[in-house]
């Protein structure tokens, strides 16, 4: 697992490597996927590095609250709102977790199935 000097999305967050990036303010980060499942794929990502869901505490309560508060208002600025959206986070292995920096995929632009696959 990467630290956070290695992290990829720490990297992306700080300008250090490329995005397509879709918003950002003091706490959080967004960009473009770069292999979208949907015509709106977007990432979400709080700048403090924590690793993965397994590692939230209450003291990360604020970080990811407000995360996920910018994940609705960037649906909002797409206009994903009234047509819906879906947002994933995955944890591990068997939701095929890659990047260990926690994030939020905002996905929109077509109809989701459920259960998801
Ligand atoms: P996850 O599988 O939930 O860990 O999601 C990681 C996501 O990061 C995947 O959807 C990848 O397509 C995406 N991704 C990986 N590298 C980059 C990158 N350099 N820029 C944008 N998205 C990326
Ligand atoms: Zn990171």
């Amino acid at each position: 697992m990467a630290g956070a000097d290695r992290c990829l999305f720490c990297r992306i967050a700080s300008g250090e490597i490329p995005a397509k990036k879709v918003y950002e303010d003091k706490d959080v980060f967004a960009f473009h996927d770069i292999n979208p499942q949907a015509p709106t794929h977007v990432l979400v990502i709080p700048r403090r590095h924590i690793p993965s869901l397994d590692d939230l505490s209450l003291s990360d309560a604020a970080t990811v609250g407000t995360t996920l508060v910018k994940v609705a208002q960037i649906a909002r600025d797409l206009h994903l709102n009234s047509d819906g959206y879906r947002v994933v986070a995955n944890h591990g292995d068997a939701a095929g977790q890659t990047v260990f920096h926690i994030h939020f995929h905002l996905l929109g632009g077509r109809n989701f199935g459920w259960p998801p696959g």
